[in-house]
């Protein structure tokens, strides 16, 4: 097992993360990440400052974004690594998906509005600041600022969860769209943390089948380092696609893992980066 300090999944305040890009960057240094990639929700707006607070730093860059999808009836997340981020019909594409979700929070206000939770819109308006548009993840940080939950999770688990008060049914974009705008913007289309939909076997295949046929390259690894990598791997083995990692970090203290912490990587694993020129230096 190889162990290493690469992190191709975060967020920052241009989506549902609360640090800076330029203080992503930072701490991923103090993490001694060699190798990071900024992945924000449907948003390529805080790759700019991150990579240049990355060239500073002297850590590898590699600028992405996490797509919202929905395959199936579920939301799946797909992200897209080493894009080109002006590009046009990714950019468009994406603009059109934060529309979307600026009209879902709307409803979702309105929904906990209805529970007895009152200006809930302002608050994760408040929360999410100029630069972000509104996610789940601003409604989670609101409600436990209004004492109506103890943390994040449990926020998710009260009102924003599936079938939970807060919880608005949406149509994101189809698979299909979300591997062609990566692929069309020069990415790697990776799908994020596979194992955390919670498919039966036969739901897995389905899903790996379709992100192959159109293009999906990787599996990521995800869950921090005490994950085990090995279920991924041989599904990646049985489809062709490589693995990549990532630790998904939004905050300290919420979620499994800090910046860089990846779970181990099986000796043999073909890795998303092991062609990436400027990957194998770092690593
Ligand atoms: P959205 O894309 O706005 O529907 O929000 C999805 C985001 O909510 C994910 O990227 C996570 O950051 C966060 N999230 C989802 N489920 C949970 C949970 N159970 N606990 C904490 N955060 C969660
Ligand atoms: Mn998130
Ligand atoms: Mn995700
Ligand atoms: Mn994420």
């Amino acid at each position: 097992m190889q162990s290493l300090r690469i992190d191709l999944h975060s967020h920052s305040t241009y989506s549902d993360g609360v640090l800076t890009p330029a203080a992503l960057i930072e701490r991923a240094s103090n993490n001694r990440v060699t190798m990071l990639a900024l992945t924000d929700h449907d948003e390529v707006g805080g790759l700019a400052e991150a990579a240049a607070a990355a060239r500073e730093a002297g850590i590898g860059f590699v600028p992405g974004v996490e797509v919202s999808v929905t395959w199936a009836g579920l939301t799946v997340h797909v992200i897209g690594l080493g894009i080109e981020p002006r590009n046009a019909p990714l950019t468009h594409g994406l603009a059109g998906i934060r529309l979307s979700r600026g009209l879902r929070a709307v409803r979702i206000a309105q929904q906990l509005d209805a529970a007895g939770i009152p200006n809930s819109l302002a608050g994760a308006s408040r929360l999410a600041g100029d630069a972000a548009v509104i996610g789940r993840g601003h409604f989670a940080r609101f409600l436990v600022e209004q004492g109506q939950a103890a943390d994040a999770k449990t926020a998710f688990k009260k009102y924003l969860g599936m079938g939970k008060c807060g919880y608005v049914a949406h149509q994101w974009v189809s698979l299909g769209q979300a591997i062609a705008w990566i692929r069309g913007a020069g990415g790697h289309a990776v799908l994020a943390h596979p194992d955390r939909y919670r498919l039966a076997p036969l739901q897995m295949h389905a899903l790996l089948d379709e992100f192959k046929q159109h293009g999906g390259q990787a599996l990521e690894l995800y869950g921090g380092r005490r994950a085990n990598p090995l279920p991924m791997l041989r599904l990646a083995t049985h489809f062709g696609f490589s693995l990549s990692a990532g630790s998904d970090f939004h905050a300290a203290a919420q979620g499994p893992a800090d910046l860089g912490d990846i779970p181990p990587f099986p000796d043999g694993a073909r890795t998303l980066w092991q062609d990436w020129e400027v990957l194998r230096s770092a690593a």
